[in-house]
């Protein structure tokens, strides 16, 4: 589901008030908030994929220059 306009600049706002520095791989500064979270499912054995268990809520940021994509824990 895409986030609301007011939904995507609270995020924003989150985000730059606590990240900062440019982009670790091209040294730009500019990020696109990917319009939605994504789901990393912890997985606990090798060579299984555990789908529906324990899971990390994130949003992903794409550096607006290289294309980069980091992901952060969307609690914070
Ligand atoms: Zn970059």
């Amino acid at each position: 589901m895409a986030f609301t306009e007011e939904l995507d600049q609270k995020i924003k706002q989150a985000i730059t008030s606590k990240v900062k520095g440019p982009c670790e791989k091209c040294g730009n500064f500019g990020f696109d908030l990917l319009d939605s979270t994504i789901r990393l499912d912890l997985q606990n054995k090798p060579n299984v994929i555990e789908v529906g268990g324990p899971s990390v809520p994130t949003i992903a940021l794409a550096c607006t220059n290289c294309g980069k994509i980091d992901f952060m824990q969307q609690k914070y």
